[in-house]
């Protein structure tokens, strides 16, 4: 299959240059090159994607997760989830066809009842068979996330148009890292994570991404997103919303969809401006660290007092807030344990095997990140204890 579509890609591009000005308008088309951006906006001098076979389609791993909120399943209700996107709640002319939401040419766009933001996405398209039309006039439609920034659809199986107006391209923006696209007919399987660029009047805090699968390969690499995108235009940074209807393009073709649902992702805050749990500023670390040691401290009080388990609490808080007093008090709770066992007879030693070695890995570690001297006095004395017992063995 990949053969025959590589020679097919080949005879169209050497056979059809006079029609991809047609298609565009004019060789002049999309805004110029800029001191970041080398190609025009459309720029048929940007290489095409390369071939990729799709992976085979896995209804299992499709289906939407528990947690999932779904958009589409099928069923003529779940069009209630969608509505024209036009002033007022007009319902949309697109129609329910054997278990696919299809575009109704000519009725305009639809959006989602539903506004939502960061998100993972699962959408699947199919293009009208047999295919009419090339370039951008074939199978083309779009998934708008937050309405704003375009994951193009279009039949580009055996139809080359301008790189940045690939199915899968952020339209206008970045081409796909391949085209992995099955025939016209045939679902599309695309899986999306989208993050939404984030400002502070016009400083840019959190750089927006959009990560996407299609039909199983990697097509978009986290690109950058800083904007929405547009026809012609080069996206011009700013914010978008918190959230925004998802949008689906009618664009002229009776492209199908289906299987469509979304989780959406917890918000990135400015406590952690590098990701969920990426690294953090030293400022949101600091506070973060506080946070988790109110509640370390917090656990540590609610046990017996001078337990040996809030012994092992304290110590454990220090991993994360250390203070001088806190390490003397944990220190008199060492040494107070290594008291008590020196204290158990012989043959019941071997009972208070279990209890040495969690306090000795605790020191242990508080002595190897630094926390506490390396002879540290109630680690030397549990070593020591470890050690004539052979429990490090
Ligand atoms: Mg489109």
């Amino acid at each position: 299959m990949q053969g025959l579509r590589k020679i097919a890609l080949v005879l169209l591009l050497g056979a059809t240059s006079s029609a991809f000005a047609a298609s565009t308008g004019q060789p002049f088309y999309g805004d110029a090159p800029d001191a970041t951006h080398p190609w025009c906006v459309h720029d048929w001098n940007r290489p095409q994607p390369k071939l990729v076979d799709p992976l085979p389609y896995d209804a299992e791993k499709a289906k939407p997760t528990p947690d999932a909120v779904v958009l589409f399943d099928g069923t003529d209700a779940a069009v209630d989830n969608w509505e024209a996107d036009k002033p007022g709640n007009q319902p949309t002319k697109w129609i329910v066809k054997d278990g696919s939401l299809q575009c109704t040419p000519g009725s305009g766009y639809i959006r989602t009842k539903a506004a939502f933001g960061d998100c993972q996405l699962h959408i699947e398209w199919a293009a009208p068979t047999p295919p009419v039309g090339q370039s951008q006039g074939r199978g083309n439609s779009g998934i708008f996330l937050e309405g704003a920034v375009e994951i193009q659809v279009l039949d580009n199986y055996n139809n080359p148009t301008y790189a940045d107006g690939f199915a899968c391209s952020v339209y206008g923006v970045c081409p796909p890292l391949a085209n992995a696209l099955r025939p016209p007919g045939e679902y599309q399987s695309i899986d999306i994570t989208f993050r939404r660029p984030v400002y502070e009047g016009k400083q840019l805090i959190h750089p927006g991404f959009v990560t996407v699968y299609c039909n199983g390969v990697l097509v978009q690499d986290k690109t950058q997103l800083e904007g929405g995108t547009g026809h012609m235009g080069r996206t011009r940074p700013g914010p978008l919303p918190e959230k925004g209807a998802l949008k689906l393009q009618d664009h002229g073709n009776p492209v199908r969809y289906r299987n469509i649902w979304y989780r959406p992702l917890p918000a990135r805050t400015d406590a952690d401006d590098a990701g969920i749990h990426g690294p953090m500023s030293v400022e949101a670390a600091a506070a973060t660290r506080k946070e988790i040691a109110a509640l370390v401290r917090e656990r540590a009080a609610k046990l017996p007092d001078q337990s040996f388990e809030q012994m092992l609490g304290l110590a454990e808080l220090m991993v994360y807030e250390r203070t001088d007093a806190l390490y003397t008090d944990v220190e008199q709770r060492g040494m107070a344990f290594v008291e008590s066992v020196k204290a158990v007879p012989a043959d019941k030693i071997a009972g208070q095997k279990d209890r040495v070695r969690s306090a000795f890995f605790a020191f242990a570690y508080l002595a190897k990140f630094k926390l506490i001297d390396a002879a540290d006095p109630a680690l030397v004395e549990l070593q020591a204890i470890v050690k004539a017992h052979a429990w490090d063995k």
